[in-house]
């Protein structure tokens, strides 16, 4: 009896400790948001009032404080997302797949015009049982990816499909750069990249974010992907019949 007495208090202890964490991040990425926001307009009035009289070393280095606080707000606004999710209770309800796929591919619309990618959804996609801003969250990072890390000489095509039974399962596969096996688990941590800054910029937030997501819907995220001919991602979530409370 102590023993298990023992173990419950370890683990509320350690519980505690988490949300601690989870809370002093979430402040922290708050608080660096305003001074961050400050150096990135200084740097911009340096450049729009004084750019053209700046000898061409100073020019550029400006510039690179400009682009280096620009991608810190994107590292924060991602932190504070991942911490968001994890302390907050998902809302599941029946969501036409369909609908949040279409919302999102038009938000890339652009993209996918200038890349001249050809996106195929193959129907039917079944309604899942999601949170929205959450199913929005995993879609929104996983259509991001299948269109940054395409194929130099390859024109990108993505393909939606789903199948379901009791659990909808839908992939996102794309004919990109393709990963490694080795590495096919560890992109799902934070921070953790696998390409050149150079070519494919980014955080290495992304999947965390989207498996986050998609295991506070009760669901699972995972990949499947050769490199040099593409990856497919999928995402497993209950079928959407009724409301229900999700925790
Ligand atoms: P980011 O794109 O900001 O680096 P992500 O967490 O979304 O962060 O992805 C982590 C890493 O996984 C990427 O840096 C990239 O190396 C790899 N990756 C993700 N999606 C794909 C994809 N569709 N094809 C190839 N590599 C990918």
């Amino acid at each position: 009896v102590v023993d298990i007495t023992e173990k419950k208090v370890a683990e509320r202890r350690v519980l505690e400790l988490l949300e601690d964490l989870r809370s002093f991040s979430h402040s922290i990425s708050h608080d660096l948001k305003a001074p961050l926001r400050a150096l990135q307009s200084y740097a911009e009035a340096v450049l729009e009032d004084y750019g053209e009289d700046l000898p061409e070393g100073a020019l550029e280095l400006v510039q690179r404080i400009s682009g280096t606080a620009q991608k810190m707000a994107k590292l924060i606004e991602d932190i504070l997302t991942y911490t968001r999710i994890t302390g907050s209770k998902p809302e599941l309800k029946r969501i036409e797949l369909k609908e949040v796929l279409s919302e999102i591919l038009s938000y890339f619309g652009e993209e996918i015009r200038s890349s001249g990618a050809k996106v195929e959804v193959k129907e039917p996609l079944p309604p899942v049982l999601a949170d929205e801003t959450l199913l929005r969250l995993v879609l929104l990072n996983l259509i991001s990816n299948a269109l940054k890390y395409r194929h130099p000489e390859r024109r990108p095509e993505i393909e939606v499909k789903a199948e379901s039974n009791d659990w909808v399962t839908f992939w996102i596969k794309d004919n990109g750069i393709g990963i490694d096996g080795e590495f096919q688990e560890r992109i799902f941590r934070m921070f953790e990249r696998l390409h050149g800054e150079e070519s494919y910029p980014g955080t290495g937030a992304g999947l965390a974010i989207a498996k986050r997501a998609a295991e506070r819907m009760g669901g699972s995220i995972g990949v499947a992907s050769e490199p040099g001919k593409g990856s497919s991602f999928w995402i497993k979530l209950r079928r959407g019949e009724g409301n229900i409370e999700g925790g």
